[in-house]
């Protein structure tokens, strides 16, 4: 066996039934390539194989990726790189989906990644920290309630299902797991320049303490009508839908 990497964010599943479930849980409707990332010793690549997925893997160290290659030969495409620094469109061509136990450390720049490409996407099946799978699935009007909530549940659907305790990992991580599934119900926002969307949400997570009025002055026009009625709220009090409607407001 290997020895876990903290600075990878290595905590290797280590009951098959979980890993089971997990691959389950992808429904996968139209028989899409699915995509895992990290893939580690392969518990869960190992319950995708029995699923006949059309499978790819990326994960970023060479230790395992020796491991899988010398015990799971040819039942799919590994690819030996840092999912956050590949062109996905040169592994994947067309739509797919993404699987994976996440390293924990970085699974926000995963999901901002994940998003880049979501007119790919249609489904995303994954485990991560428990807190920030309920900060992601936290409605407006909730302290959890952040950028990351905002911009996943503007496109996807998300369904948290299941918590997964410390004990059945090795090494254990300090914190509990989630699994959740995003299905995704649009791709994009008619009319909408999302950079721009971006930019408001962070702009007012940024102090979010503030009202919009104060948060967001820097990027507010000249003619903007500063009655309205968004301006005297707080970040998380503003929905999802009311974020598409103040950056139409703000760029128009
Ligand atoms: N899926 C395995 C391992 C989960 S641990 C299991 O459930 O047992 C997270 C995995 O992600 C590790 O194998 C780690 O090496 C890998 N990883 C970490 N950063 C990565 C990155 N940037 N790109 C691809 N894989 C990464």
């Amino acid at each position: 066996m290997i020895k876990a990497k903290k600075y990878l964010g290595q905590h290797f599943l280590a009951d098959k039934n979980i890993a089971g479930k997990i691959a389950d849980s992808l429904i996968n409707e139209n028989a899409l390539p699915v995509l895992e990332i990290g893939p580690g010793t392969g518990v869960l690549t190992e319950k995708l194989i029995c699923k006949n997925f059309n499978l790819s893997l990326i994960e970023i160290d060479i230790e395992s990726v020796e491991y899988l290659r010398k015990n799971y030969d040819n039942k799919f495409r590994l690819i030996h790189a840092d999912f956050l620094k590949t062109d996905i469109s040169k592994i994947l061509e067309n739509e797919f989906c993404v699987v994976g136990n996440l390293p924990y450390n970085i699974s926000s720049q995963i999901f901002f990644k994940i998003l880049e490409e979501k007119h790919r996407i249609p489904e995303v099946v994954c485990m991560i920290q428990k807190e920030v799978a309920e900060r992601m699935a936290s409605s407006h009007g909730n302290k959890t309630y952040g950028i990351l909530s905002v911009i996943i549940q503007l496109f996807y659907k998300i369904e948290y299902l299941f918590t997964v305790n410390e004990n059945v990992f090795i090494p254990p991580p300090k914190v509990k797991s989630g699994v959740i599934r995003l299905t995704r119900y649009r791709d994009h926002i008619e009319g909408i320049n999302e950079k721009q969307l971006l930019k408001v949400v962070k702009t007012a997570f940024n102090q979010r303490r503030k009202t919009i009025r104060n948060s967001l002055k820097s990027i507010l026009p000249e003619k903007f009508d500063f009655n309205n009625h968004y301006l005297s709220l707080r970040p998380e009090q503003l929905s999802p839908e009311d974020f598409v409607k103040l950056t139409e407001l703000i760029y128009k």
